[in-house]
């Protein structure tokens, strides 16, 4: 089912003179093969999937990604009308909390809106009730490495908590969202939190159209039993006479997209340095926020080692170390590995660096350059 991936290194090698870096490569190609995944899941498990546009809001693909797509889910407003616009198909809209204006424009648009709490329900239901209405529930258990990431963690406000206000919002409910998953790997784990949710909610479950099961489940992995997964979706669907949704984000785009940067120093401090045209802070926040090194593609077991950093003042402001197959100099190409997801939705202009632009390997190879960023754009993000 892979399609030949070319090595990376060797794509951004051919292309050295005609793409300027820094630049963000989404590979049309690789981002195939987990959309086929999803296809597969969607087709086996009756189960309908809709892109969280939080992680991946690149809508120059969004052309390849609608067929395997059932539209997008949301966490505000802005990418509630950015799915409507760029991608089409359904709309879920969901906010950790709406204003009274944003209701008013979300429900133009919207194919189901979402709310966090069964105070704004009560509240914004009149306004909305001639659309599908769910309610997002904290089912108290999670499954995520970071606490900063967990849903359920203790005082969260990501969702309805108390049973007691459950049975009063019910009737108002024609569906609900669980979203308690974060880079879940684990199909047994994610096994016993659905077994968790039907047991605890089924007097609601068993009178609601459809109920998503939020993102964060890793099922476009290499080796994810993907059959086990879809039958047990499928059982869990049967049993509760619900259309399922799932609301893939890192999972669509994972290892698809890629920062490709060039050294623009080398320094020594007790170790060698190599300096980078982009940076972690601006333009890869979340490993900076998760205490995470880079995915360095094409590093190597043994050669010369270097920490890879950023251009930023911030002395943190580092990739990771790596080793690689032969020593670097100034002008050498770095390609950054999982590039695409929480990277490109949270760039900003941090110490003026250049954007990187986003460039696009279409499925017949051709590199296309859909935006460049100029000191225009810096100026206009702030006045
Ligand atoms: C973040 C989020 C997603 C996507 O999560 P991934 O881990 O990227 O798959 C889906 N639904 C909700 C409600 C979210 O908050």
């Amino acid at each position: 089912m892979l399609i030949a991936e070319k090595p990376i290194r060797e794509i951004v090698h051919e292309h050295r003179a005609s793409l300027p870096t820094p630049y963000y490569l989404i590979d049309e190609a690789r981002l195939l093969n987990n959309l086929k995944k999803i296809e597969r899941v969607r087709e086996r498990s009756g189960a309908k999937a809709v892109l969280a546009l939080k992680c991946f809001s690149t809508w120059a693909v969004f052309d390849l990604m609608r067929p395997y797509l059932d539209g997008t889910t949301s966490s505000s407003l802005y990418e509630a009308r950015l799915g409507h616009e760029k991608f089409g198909k359904e709309v879920h809209a969901y906010s950790v909390a709406f204003s009274d204006d944003e209701v008013d424009a979300v429900r133009r648009f919207a194919t189901k809106v979402i709310f966090n709490s069964v105070s704004q329900l009560n509240r914004f239901y009149p306004a909305v009730k001639t659309l599908p209405v769910g309610l997002r529930i904290n089912p108290g258990v999670s499954h995520s490495h970071f606490d900063l990431a967990d849903p359920a963690r203790r005082h969260s406000r990501l969702g309805a908590s108390s049973l007691d206000e459950l049975r009063e919002a019910a009737p108002l409910l024609n569906g609900t969202m669980f979203h308690m998953n974060c880079e879940n790997d684990d199909f047994e784990k994610f096994s016993a939190l659905l077994d968790h949710i039907g047991r605890r909610y089924e007097f609601l479950l068993e009178r609601l159209d459809w109920v998503s099961l939020g993102g964060g489940i890793y099922f476009t992995k290499e080796g994810y039993p993907l059959d086990a997964f879809c039958e047990k979706l499928k059982d869990f669907a049967r049993r509760f006479d619900v259309r399922l949704y799932l609301e893939p984000g890192e999972t669509a785009i994972t290892s698809s997209g890629f920062l490709v940067t060039r050294v623009l120093d080398i320094v020594h401090n007790e170790m060698d340095i190599a300096v980078v045209d982009a940076a972690v802070e601006t333009h890869m926040l979340d490993l900076l926020i998760y205490q995470t090194p880079a995915k360095m593609e094409g590093a190597a077991k043994e050669g010369p080692v270097y920490m890879v950093a950023g251009r930023t003042c911030l002395a943190g402001d580092i990739f990771g170390t790596y080793a690689f197959p032969e020593k670097l100099q100034v002008g050498s190409l770095i390609p950054i590995a999982d590039a695409a997801g929480y990277t490109m939705v949270k760039k900003n202009w941090f110490n003026g660096i250049p954007m990187p632009s986003i460039v696009v390997r279409r499925l017949d190879g051709r590199m296309e350059t859909v935006k460049r960023f100029t000191y225009d754009d810096y100026l206009n993000s702030l006045s």
